[in-house]
């Protein structure tokens, strides 16, 4: 599975969020043979559509698609000297998909800063500054190889160039993913270079229970961190909201004016920045939302049922959720003529009900 790293400078509230997350576990209960490291939190990505799909289908159960979270061990100034846990660190962040940066954005005088101050633009700054000196480091090794490879015709001179270009993006202090095409810098060609600022980030800022109906303040984070998504939680709260029960949660949460947890906003967020959509099965045994990445054709999306889906693919008959929710029925659906065949070059979207035919 594609995995998030949650990264952040000490006493900002990852354990406390990445706690949360593992209480919300939702592996354990419904996907009895999948395997869970103790670093990873597997939460449900919140989707209604399958309740209603589980009504029209008499479904015995829902099973959401997952987004798996893993708990990357604190950063500190100087990680990427080797200080602390600096090398496993920057090698459990090279593994992940994504870098989910938490901030601390609350007030609560009991809690040491790290820095002595809270202020969430310079802790995203000495986190992005440690992880660009990382891949500073990188190329720096990898630039003479490269050079020496290009010149033995053994390596393609655009990664080299890449490798240039992104060096320069680094000794400007950014990220390689703030880079712009004037750049330079072909993220295709770097790819094998493992560096981490390619990657997407996202941004929790760890919240005040007030600050989070203060949309003033919430602007205020989110430009500092635009174009990438910023979420906005209490860890505290989420891990209180992950003891209760759904009706209880729902309470609190309405008492403190909000209407989804940031458990779930992070879920969704996190699954749209790793670039994965999701499609629906529907039958009496269950209704379940299967993950698959942006632009997959129906046999690609059907291996991720069985390989012998995709192997054997034939055709795919699919209606659109809206379409089907608007019928009641399949049959009804059918007779609307809203149920489609669709063969081996059609690209799934978004909310597409699926059953797969295929040869074995
Ligand atoms: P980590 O070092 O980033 O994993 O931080 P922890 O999750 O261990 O939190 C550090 C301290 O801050 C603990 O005492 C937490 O109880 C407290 N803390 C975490 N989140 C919040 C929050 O949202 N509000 C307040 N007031 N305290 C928090």
């Amino acid at each position: 599975a594609l995995t998030i790293g949650i990264v952040g400078l000490p006493n900002v509230g990852k354990s406390t969020l990445f706690n949360a997350l593992t209480k919300n576990n939702v592996l354990a209960a419904n996907y009895p043979f999948a395997t869970i490291e103790p670093n990873e939190g597997v939460v449900p990505l919140p989707d209604a559509r399958l309740e209603k799909l589980a009504g029209i289908f008499g479904s015995a159960r829902i099973l959401p698609a997952t987004v798996t979270f893993v708990d990357i061990a604190g950063i500190v100034r100087g990680a990427s000297e080797g200080e602390g846990l600096g090398n496993k660190f920057l090698a459990h962040i090279r593994e992940a998909d994504a870098i989910c940066q938490v901030t601390r954005a609350f007030a609560d005088p009991d809690v040491v800063h790290v820095a002595g101050a809270v202020n969430p633009a310079d802790d995203i700054s000495t986190i992005h500054t440690e992880l660009i000196l990382a891949d500073m480091q990188t190329l720096e090794r990898a630039v003479p190889r490269l050079e020496k490879e290009v010149k033995g015709k053994k390596a393609d001179p655009a990664v080299l160039a890449a490798a240039k270009a992104a060096q320069a993006v680094l000794d400007s202090g950014r990220t390689l993913r703030a880079a712009v095409p004037a750049d330079g810098v072909e993220a295709e060609h770097l790819k094998e270079l493992g560096l981490l600022t390619t990657k997407p980030f996202i941004y929790v800022f760890n919240l005040d229970e007030a600050a989070l109906v203060d949309d003033a303040r919430k602007q205020e984070l989110a430009d500092l961190v635009a174009p990438a998504e910023a979420v906005f939680l209490d860890a505290k709260l989420e891990s209180e909201l992950a003891e209760l029960d759904a009706e209880e949660a729902a309470e609190l949460l309405a008492s403190v004016g909000q209407e989804e947890s940031g458990l779930d906003q992070l879920a969704r967020v996190g699954f749209n920045t790793l670039g994965l959509q999701t499609y629906l099965t529907a039958g009496p045994k269950e209704s379940r939302a299967w993950t698959i990445r942006r632009g997959w054709t129906a046999p690609q999306a059907a291996g991720v049922i069985h390989t012998d889906f995709q192997r054997g693919f034939i055709k795919a008959e699919v209606v659109s959720f809206d379409d089907l929710v608007d019928a009641g029925s399949m049959a009804e659906a059918k007779s609307r003529g809203k149920v489609r065949i669709e063969g081996k070059d059609y690209v799934m979207s978004d909310g597409d009900v699926v059953e797969f035919r295929f040869n074995v």
